[in-house]
């Protein structure tokens, strides 16, 4: 039997898809940190850039409040004129025209300290001057008496944005007049080109109010326009800093900004995101490009050794199979050294198996010729489901059809009625404890016919000491048994016979046997009308003596009808006997000889109660037959001491009855011959007790024998198997 096949796991992936999976687990993790270091890297190249452009960024107003600051100076000295001391107003028009160029000012003007416009180089010296009012940097002049700086705003004369940068006139330590050089948002722009930036970028220079004082792109569209409220509020909490935005041109930039301590303007920087972000993507994109190009390549070769590996294994499914099945191999090269490895252990296999099956056969055919030779039918039957395998002998011999399948009911239907418990008892014994098994039992075939078949069956265990499977033979013992049979009745025949041919000398038996009760009923009638005769007769022991010839009355007709049937064919019937009662019985009948002839006996009976299986009657004659012998060997008392014993004791899983006179013993050269029938040496001998009683030690299944006694007289033995051990 072979053992269960491995079971299939239906969802294991391929050679492919694995090797696949090797390689998305070889480049994934890789791409996955590469692209974690170029983010890394990103980021710091992103937080370089971003101080480096503060640094241009502080660069720039840096510039700025150099420039504002060399303009106030170069007021301060104007307006430290002579002239202007003298109000010597058209020579300092004059003066600052020609500065005016020099600061590279939209025009410088006089003012005030109302904001009356007293002078401008804008308009020809004495034509009308509008009066501009207290603006915020002349307040903040006339406040501090130092120079200042204005925000953006719109300018009066030309209606354009422009900022104006102020320094106190003073005259005996008091301010009373501010000298300011008005400025167009262009004048700052060289602070911007200066840092050369790249063209895309975004540059401002913002006022305190976040208005537009420069800016390097579109600078006539947004000069003097405000940021956005969020970055105002952004400028004003932090002197430098930076953040994502969106440029008053509307493009997404990251924003760096740069606060003046002196002025409180800030240069503001716009990185524009998409070139900040740009090289990540680009240098990401490559990253993907690579991984991808990398896991194409690497799906592709595993595609292509899968196929390979994949092909070598199915090339070697088939031919593997075939060693299985013991055919021959025919292995095509293989791709890869393991592979063609395994096909020559697989050729190998094949070889063995072949070679293997070769000897089962044989040894297969061999058994068959064996088995057929002896009739033998082999059948093994698995008990986890009662299949039942079998030979093509087993079969005939049971009448099954070559191809039917069988089991124990099919098995059991067959057997003969009468011996269909016996057999299922028998294999249900054998299922649950008995190693092995051997029965006889008779078939009852189609047609009535009987067979008788022998069988034999062992037990198989698995691992764990479970019944497995039963297998055995079985063969035909029809022939034997009938031969059996053919002998018992030959035998029941033959001891008819014999009975026959002895009945006309034991018609002699029968008188002998007889003559002991019918005496004894004489004796005891005799005695009887003795008692009656007397003139008080004792009618207690008349009683008795008429109870006593009742039993040997009854004794007689039991042997009369146990003669009957020992020459009849009829078996005798068995009953449980118990020897110590048997013993008693027989003592209570033979009293009144024994008395007559001054005899007694001494019964010796163990303890133990000893059953026989027998019949009683026949057990009676024989120890009655024996103790009348002993009685007649006794009969001179001169001889003896007029005691004979009648023992009974256990001897093994038999009871040996004893019976031992002190008579004169049985002549030595007579010894072989007192079994015989009808020989005596008595002048009224039959010769037959001895025979007749060895007989019936025989029919159950005793031993009758005799010896003479050392210290004198004879001993009869008389074995018989006590009932447990009867047959
Ligand atoms: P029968 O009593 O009629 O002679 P048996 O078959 O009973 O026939 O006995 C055969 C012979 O065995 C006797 O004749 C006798 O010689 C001898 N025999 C039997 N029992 C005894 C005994 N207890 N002592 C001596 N001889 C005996």
């Amino acid at each position: 039997m072979s053992s269960a096949p491995a079971p299939t796991r239906h969802h294991a992936p391929g050679v492919r898809a694995s090797l696949a999976l090797l390689v998305i687990a070889c480049i994934l993790p890789v791409a996955v940190v590469t692209a974690f270091l170029i983010v890394h890297f990103y980021q710091r190249e992103r937080a370089q850039l971003i101080d480096h452009t503060i640094s241009r960024a502080r660069a720039i107003i840096a510039a700025t409040d150099r420039d504002i600051a060399s303009t106030q100076l170069a007021l301060q000295m104007l307006s430290t004129s002579t002239m202007l001391l003298k109000q010597d107003l058209r020579g300092f028009h004059q003066r600052a025209t020609g500065l005016v160029d020099q600061l590279g000012a939209d025009s410088i003007v006089l003012l005030d300290t109302d904001g009356t416009l007293l002078l401008s180089t804008r308009r020809p010296y004495g034509a009308p001057l509008a009066r501009l009012g207290r603006a915020p940097l002349l307040q903040r002049i006339l406040a501090s008496g130092r120079p200042g700086v204005s925000d953006m705003f719109i300018g009066p004369l030309n209606g354009r944005p422009i900022f104006s940068v102020g320094v106190p006139v003073r005259r005996a330590g008091a301010t009373v007049m501010t000298l300011n050089a008005i400025f167009t948002p262009q004048r700052l722009q060289h602070v911007l080109s200066e840092q050369k930036l790249p063209a895309n970028w975004r540059a401002s220079v913002l006022d305190t109010e976040g208005r537009v004082a420069t800016r390097s792109r579109e600078l006539d569209t947004y000069a003097g326009r405000q940021v956005s409220a969020a970055l105002r509020q952004q400028l004003a909490s932090a002197s430098e800093s930076g953040l994502a935005t969106r440029s008053l041109d509307g493009q997404d930039v990251y924003l760096v900004y740069s606060r003046s301590t002196r002025t409180g303007w800030s240069a503001v920087l716009g990185i524009p995101s998409e070139e900040l972000t740009a090289s990540l993507y680009r240098t990401l994109a490559w990253l993907v490009s690579v991984t991808l190009a990398a896991l194409g390549a690497g799906l592709a070769l595993a595609w292509l050794l899968g196929g390979r590996i994949a092909d070598s294994v199915q090339a070697l499914v088939a031919p593997a199979r075939a060693v299985g099945a013991g055919a021959s191999l025919a292995i095509p090269p293989l791709h890869f050294r393991e592979a063609n490895e395994l096909g020559h252990a697989l050729r190998d296999a094949a070889l063995s198996v072949r070679q293997a099956r070769a000897d089962m056969r044989e040894s297969e055919q061999r058994l068959a010729l064996a088995a057929n030779a002896a009739h033998l039918g082999i059948w093994t039957r698995e008990l986890s489901d009662s299949r039942i395998w079998c030979s093509e002998q087993w079969r005939a011999l049971f009448g099954f059809a070559p191809e039917q399948q069988l089991s124990l009911a099919d098995l059991l239907a067959k057997v003969h009625p009468d011996d269909r418990a016996a057999v299922r008892d028998t294999l249900n014994h054998t299922q649950h404890g008995a190693p092995r098994y051997d029965m006889e039992y008779r078939l009852l075939l189609a047609g009535g016919e009987q067979r008788w078949i022998g069988s034999h069956g062992s037990i198989e265990h698995d691992a764990q000491g479970r019944p497995l499977r039963v297998r055995g033979v079985s063969l035909d013992i029809t022939q034997r048994k009938q031969a059996e049979l053919e002998v018992q009745q030959k035998q029941k025949e033959v001891t008819h016979l014999a009975r026959v041919a002895m009945l006309g000398e034991l018609s002699g038996a029968l008188a002998h046997e007889l003559n002991q009760p019918l005496t004894a009923i004489l004796s005891n009638a005799q005695a009887a009308r003795r008692f009656l005769a007397r003139p008080a007769p004792d009618l207690a022991e008349v009683a008795e003596i008429l109870d006593d010839i009742v039993d040997e009355d009854k004794r007689a007709g039991d042997i009369i009808e146990r003669l009957r049937r020992l020459f009849g064919k009829q078996d005798m019937p068995r009953q449980p006997v118990d020897a110590g009662a048997l013993v008693d019985g027989v003592i209570r009948l033979v009293r009144n000889d024994l008395i007559h002839h001054g005899l007694t006996v001494r019964t010796e009976l163990g303890e133990q109660a000893l059953t026989l299986s027998a019949d009683p009657v026949q057990l009676q004659q024989v120890l009655i037959n024996l103790l009348m012998n002993a009685c007649d060997a006794q009969a001179a008392p001169q001889l003896s001491d007029g005691v004979i014993v009648l023992r009974c004791a256990r001897d093994g899983d038999a009871v040996l009855f004893s019976v031992i006179d002190h008579g004169p013993g049985i002549v030595q050269e007579t010894l072989p011959r007192i079994f015989d029938p009808f020989f005596t040496t008595k002048t009224r001998g039959m010769g037959l007790g001895l025979s007749i009683c060895r007989s019936i030690a025989g029919a159950h299944h005793g031993t009758l024998w005799a010896h003479n006694n050392p210290d004198g007289g004879a001993s009869f033995h008389l074995r018989l198997p006590l009932a447990e051990a009867a047959p």
